[in-house]
C-alpha cells in the first residue's frame, strides 16, 4: 500500500528534493495515519532535518506555475498548495514546555525528536522519502500496531504529554470519537487528572476538536468520554447538568444526557450539517432549569423549550461559536422543538400546520428531522405511533405548503401602502393591520392573496 501510494508524482518530486539538498526528509502525522488506515485526507505532512522553509521553497518551484507558498515564520513550517494539494513542511524538532503556555520553546532536532514532540503513537509514524529510506516506515513507539488495535496512546508519559499541551486531550477525545478507537487506560486517566489544565487553551482551538467531534460518525463517543473525564463540565456544564436521574415516589424521569446523545447520533445518521447536529445536542438544554415535580403530573419540564432557546446565545458567545446565522438557527430549533410532536398529538389542524410553517420557514424540513430523532423510546408501539402522526404533520405541510405558499411568508399588503390607504403616519396601528392580516391567512380565514387581504383589511379596519 506505501510503495503504490509513493508512486504519485508528488512523492517522487519530495524524493529528489531531499536527495538533492542532502536532507533527510519523512511523510508523517496524521498523512501516514489515514493512508494505514485507508482513510482519505487532503493535506500531506513532510518533516525534514533542517529547514523545512528552504525544503518548502524548492518544492514550490519544482512544482511550478500555480503553487503558491506560505512561511508562517513563528512555527517554522511552510505551506505549499497547487490545485488539489496540500502540504506542510516543518523543520524536524525538539520541544521544552512551560507551565503556563502550549507554546513550547523549539530547538532543531532530529527526526526522532520530532516524533517524540507528536502527541499519540499513531501520529507518530514516518515514511522515508530519500533514496536510501525510500518507502520504509519508521515506527518508534509501535504506532501500527496501535492502529490495528484501534488504540489511542501517547509516546511518553500521557501526564506530561498533556501537561505540556492540554489541547492534545481534546485530539485524543476527537480521534476516538472520529475513528472509533479507545483510549489507552493510563492515557485516559491522565486526560481526568490534567482537565483543568484545559483552561489555558483557547475557546477557538476548543470548539475546532469539539466541532470534529460533532462531524464524526457517531458523536457520542466524543461526549461520554469528555463527561467521564470531566472535561464536559469545564467546557460545556449547561450539557453537563442534564445527567442523572431524580427519584420522587418511586418515579424517575429519563436522563436527558443519555436521550440528548441518543437524539445526537440518530441526527448524524440523517445529516452531516454542523448546526443541524449542534441543534440536537443543545435542544433539551433547558430541562435542568425548568425540572419541577408537580403532585399531579410527577416529573415536568415545562416551558424547557423556551427557556432552553433563550440559553443558546449564551453559550454561543462563551463558546465562541458563530452569533449569526448559526446562533440563531440553533436557538430557533430548540425553541421549536415541541412543535410537531404537541402537533401530531392533537387532531392536525390546518391552522396549526401553517403556524408551524410560518415560524419555521425554510428550516421545516431540519425540524422534522430533529423531531425525528427525539423519539428515543423503547417502546415499540408509542415509537410507531409517533412516527405515524409525524407521517401526517408532513403530508399535511406538503398540501398546505403547495396551497398557501406560507414558509417564505411575505405580507401581500405592505406597511406602507397600509399607511397610504389609510393617511397613517409610522403607528403602533399600522402593525396591528400588519398582524391581523398575517392571523387571517394563518388561522385559513382568507386566502394568502393580495386581494382577499384588501377585502379582509377595508371591512375590518374602517378610514378616519
Ligand atoms: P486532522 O488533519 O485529521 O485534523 P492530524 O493528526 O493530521 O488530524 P494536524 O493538526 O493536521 O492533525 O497535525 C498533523 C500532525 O502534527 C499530527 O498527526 C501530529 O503528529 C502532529 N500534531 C498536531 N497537533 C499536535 C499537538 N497538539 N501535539 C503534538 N503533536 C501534534
Ligand atoms: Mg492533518
Amino acid at each position: 500500500m506505501i510503495q503504490q501510494e509513493l508512486n504519485k508524482p508528488i512523492f517522487r518530486l519530495l524524493g529528489e528534493v531531499a536527495d538533492q539538498m542532502q536532507m533527510p526528509c519523512f511523510l508523517i502525522g496524521g498523512y501516514v495515519r489515514d493512508l494505514l488506515l485507508e482513510r482519505q485526507t487532503k493535506d500531506i505532512d513532510v518533516v525534514v532535518k533542517g529547514s523545512g522553509v528552504l525544503f518548502a521553497e524548492q518544492v514550490a518551484k519544482r512544482l511550478g506555475k500555480g503553487a503558491s507558498l506560505a512561511v508562517f515564520k513563528t512555527f517554522g513550517t511552510a505551506q505549499v498548495k497547487k490545485g488539489d494539494l496540500e502540504l506542510e513542511f516543518v523543520g524536524a524538532r525538539k520541544e521544552s514546555y512551560n507551565l503556563n503556555s502550549r507554546n513550547p520553546q523549539v530547538e532543531e532536532g532530529t527526526i526522532e525528536d520530532d516524533q517524540n514532540r507528536r502527541d499519540f503513537t499513531i501520529n507518530a509514524l514516518a515514511i522515508g522519502l530519500n533514496s536510501e529510506t525510500w518507502g520504509t516506515l519508521s515506527d518508534p513507539f509501535d504506532g501500527r500496531r496501535d492502529l490495528e488495535n484501534k488504540v489511542i496512546r501517547t509516546p511518553l508519559d500521557p501526564n506530561i504529554t498533556f501537561s505540556d499541551d492540554p489541547l492534545r486531550m481534546l485530539r485524543a477525545i476527537r480521534f476516538a470519537s472520529q475513528l472509533g478507537f479507545f483510549i489507552e487506560t493510563k492515557t485516559f486517566a491522565a486526560i481526568t487528572a490534567n482537565k483543568e489544565r484545559i483552561n489555558i487553551i483557547t475557546k477557538e482551538r476548543i470548539l475546532t476538536e469539539l466541532n470534529k467531534i460533532m462531524l464524526s460518525p457517531k458523536p457520542s463517543i466524543g461526549f461520554l468520554l469528555l463527561e467521564k473525564s470531566g472535561l464536559l463540565e469545564l467546557i460545556l456544564p449547561e450539557l453537563n447538568a442534564l445527567k442523572g436521574i431524580e427519584q420522587k415516589n418511586g418515579f424517575g424521569h429519563k436522563d436527558n444526557f443519555v436521550h440528548t446523545l441518543k437524539v445526537l447520533d440518530k441526527i448524524a445518521t440523517q445529516t452531516d450539517d454542523l448546526w443541524l447536529r449542534w441543534a440536537a445536542l443543545l435542544h433539551d438544554v433547558g430541562k435542568a432549569r425548568t425540572k419541577q415535580w408537580l403532585d399531579k403530573q410527577g416529573w415536568t419540564f415545562r416551558n424547557h423549550d423556551f427557556v432552553g432557546a433563550k440559553m443558546i446565545p449564551h453559550i454561543f458567545r462563551r463558546m465562541k461559536l458563530p452569533m449569526g446565522e448559526p446562533m440563531k438557527f440553533v436557538r430557533k430549533m430548540v425553541e421549536l422543538h415541541m412543535r410537531p410532536i404537541v402537533l401530531s398529538e392533537d387532531v392536525v389542524t390546518d391552522s396549526a400546520v401553517r403556524r408551524l410553517l410560518f415560524d419555521a420557514g425554510n428550516d421545516i424540513d431540519s425540524l422534522m428531522l430533529l423531531c425525528e430523532a427525539d423519539i428515543t423510546s423503547s417502546n415499540k408501539e408509542k415509537v410507531e405511533r409517533f412516527l405515524n402522526n409525524f407521517q401526517t404533520v408532513r403530508q399535511k405541510l406538503k398540501t398546505i405548503e403547495e396551497k398557501d405558499r406560507i414558509r417564505n411568508f411575505q405580507p401581500p399588503i405592505s406597511g406602507e401602502e397600509i399607511m397610504q390607504i389609510f393617511s397613517l403616519p409610522p403607528c403602533a396601528l399600522v402593525g396591528e393591520i400588519k398582524m391581523a392580516i398575517k392571523d387571517a391567512i394563518l388561522d385559513g380565514k382568507i386566502p394568502n392573496e393580495r386581494d382577499a387581504a384588501y377585502d379582509f383589511m377595508m371591512q375590518n379596519f374602517k378610514k378616519e
